[in-house]
């Protein structure tokens, strides 16, 4: 388990709270239960320093899914040492490393000629294997593992049809049908990008493609996008001045930084999202760009704490596209644009014209 498990920021929440472990959880027992059936035995190890009690055979090799976080990569380190042999899986992303057009250290720093490329000159590798479309189809249902993942996948593409008109319900924030919702599965490693690459195609056989259909992979590269530039740039992702070193100075207000949190801030937009997430461990795309250029512009809090709450509570919680995501809303990553400031008013006039989504979690 992540050394992060148990332990608390010094702003004085838990690193990873329990909305995420309880995720964490039911996706490892899941695949403990998938891997039981074909004879193998699952460990999990709560505390690296007792890798050693495992009593790992000579003749063991280790076959791993490989991680590019920093935090990530230390323990990978720590891991190795143990093995004679290992063998790393780099399936992450929906683009091969290998099968990118530019070498990773040229990995352009702006998303529009990345995916250009990519989409130009690039190819996606199949997955390994595929799971198999159940007969049973669920709506969004907050629970880990490979099932639930596929169960919302059938329902969201097969079933509803909802991906034949994404692109124009992606920006909602009420309800679990504008947007796939398949970023908790994703980040845990229940489903792989290339799996949904796989499906929209079927889809797109099925029932047609069309710009909306387009979209999600168009998405799924914003994902690849901060994956790359998180294994191109390493440790900057996480630092105060980003991958672009802007020194910005911020107001070191703890108070201020727990009513953002505690969704108590006056602004209504923002507090209804800040509940969800506390609530729910998730929130939109349109919510997280609001909330995030709040914490940021308006009350002028340092960045990384928001960071740092968000990797806390979200139950999709992804080094690369949280740190990456947030950096770019602070100016110090890879947006083009200097500064990404959201109006919070007109955007809740624009996204929530009627208040409902206001009222569901304000109350
Ligand atoms: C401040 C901030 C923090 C974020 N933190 C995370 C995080 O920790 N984990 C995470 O998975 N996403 C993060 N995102 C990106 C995005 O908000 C979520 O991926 C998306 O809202 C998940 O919902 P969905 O699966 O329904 O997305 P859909 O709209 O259905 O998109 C499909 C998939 O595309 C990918 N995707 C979509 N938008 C983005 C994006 N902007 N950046 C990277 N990938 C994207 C996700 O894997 C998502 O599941 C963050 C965005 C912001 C602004």
């Amino acid at each position: 388990m992540d050394e992060k498990y148990d332990q608390i920021h010094p702003l004085g929440f838990p690193l990873i709270d329990d909305k995420r472990k309880s995720f964490l959880d039911e996706s490892i027992q899941e695949l403990k239960n998938n891997l039981l059936r074909l004879g193998i035995k699952l460990t999990v190890i709560k505390d690296i320093n007792n890798i050693h009690d495992l009593e790992i055979l000579d003749d063991e090799i280790l076959t791993y899914q490989k991680l590019h976080g920093t935090e990530e990569l230390k323990l990978e380190l720590t891991i190795l040492t143990e093995f004679k042999e290992h063998i790393s899986f780099d399936n992450f992303t929906l683009t091969d490393a290998s099968d990118l057009p530019f070498q990773l250290e040229k990995t352009p720093e702006v998303f529009t000629s990345f995916r250009k490329k990519i989409e130009k000159y690039g190819s996606f590798q199949k997955p390994i294997t595929l799971p198999e479309i159940p007969l049973e189809s669920k709506p969004y249902h907050t629970r880990g593992g490979e099932k639930s993942a596929i169960n919302r996948l059938k329902y969201y593409f097969y079933e509803k049809q909802f991906l034949s008109k994404y692109k124009e319900t992606r920006n909602g924030m009420l309800g679990t049908d504008f947007s796939s919702r398949f970023s908790p599965w994703l980040a845990n490693g229940n489903i792989s990008a290339r799996t949904i690459y796989y499906f929209i195609k079927d889809y797109e056989k099925q029932f047609g493609s069309n710009s909306s259909t387009y979209w999600l992979i168009f998405e799924l590269l914003w994902r690849d996008f901060f994956q790359f530039q998180l294994r191109k740039h390493g440790s900057l992702f996480f630092k105060k001045s980003g991958i672009n070193g802007k020194a910005i100075t911020y107001r070191n207000n703890k108070n201020l930084f727990w009513t953002w949190a505690n969704g108590g801030t006056g602004d209504d937009l923002v507090d209804a999202n800040m509940t969800e997430l506390k609530i729910t461990g998730w929130m939109s795309n349109r919510g997280r760009q609001n909330v995030a250029s709040y914490l940021i512009h308006d009350l002028n809090i340092n960045w990384r704490w928001g960071a740092a709450w968000m990797e806390s509570q979200l139950i999709d919680y992804d080094p690369a596209s949280n740190w990456g995501n947030w950096m770019y809303i602070a100016g110090v990553g890879n947006d083009p644009r200097p500064f990404r400031k959201f109006n919070t008013q007109s955007q809740a006039e624009r996204y929530d014209p009627l208040e409902s989504y206001r009222k569901k979690w304000l109350k």
